[in-house]
């Protein structure tokens, strides 16, 4: 049976962290969903189609790598509901912290309950990454910080455009 992987967030904007998922993940599905999911009435840093380009740039030397498929795309339903709609079995999930596995955890469980035939696969953080939140580099950028040691060049690039740099 085919693996296909469905990785849910908000990416605004994309770390570091989570390429280390993704590059992950990429070594253990036939094809991964990256899926930008929507929250109305939250104010994003950066509208969907610039996340979305971003994902597609920095994930298309993976799929190149790794020879599988990466789609992005963007939800606003359940997390299941939308892994479902994507075809895929896995719900991929990153664990930062002990913060980050009492929360993931419980959601596993409804999600489990919600979906029997949809397994959360959790990816513990690389050392190198674990820090990273988009949170906080939205922060540090929004302040005059350099954002470039948790993100992509690219999306570095565009946090300068964004905040005059
Ligand atoms: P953040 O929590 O940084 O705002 P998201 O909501 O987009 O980012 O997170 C989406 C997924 O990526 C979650 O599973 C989250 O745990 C994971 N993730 C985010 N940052 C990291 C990181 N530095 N290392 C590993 N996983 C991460």
């Amino acid at each position: 049976m085919a693996q296909i992987g469905f990785y849910p967030g908000s990416f605004d904007p994309l770390t570091l962290g989570h390429m280390d998922i993704i590059a992950r993940a990429a070594r253990l599905v036939d094809r991964l969903v990256i899926a930008i999911g929507q929250h109305h009435g939250k104010k994003p840093l950066f509208a969907i189609d610039d996340r979305i380009d971003m994902l597609k740039s920095e994930a298309a030397p993976l799929s190149r790598k790794h020879g599988i498929e990466i789609d992005i795309l963007t939800f606003d339903t359940l997390s299941v509901d939308a892994a479902r709609a994507a075809g895929a079995n896995l719900i991929i999930r990153g664990l930062r912290s002990s913060g980050d596995f009492e929360y993931e955890v419980r959601m596993a469980g409804m999600n489990a309950q919600m979906a029997g035939d949809i397994e959360t696969v959790f990816l513990a953080a690389s050392p190198q990454t674990s820090h990273i939140t988009a949170t906080l580099v939205r922060q540090i950028a929004s302040m005059g910080g350099d954002a470039t040691p948790f993100v992509p060049a690219s999306v570095a690039k565009r946090l300068r455009e964004r905040f005059g740099r």
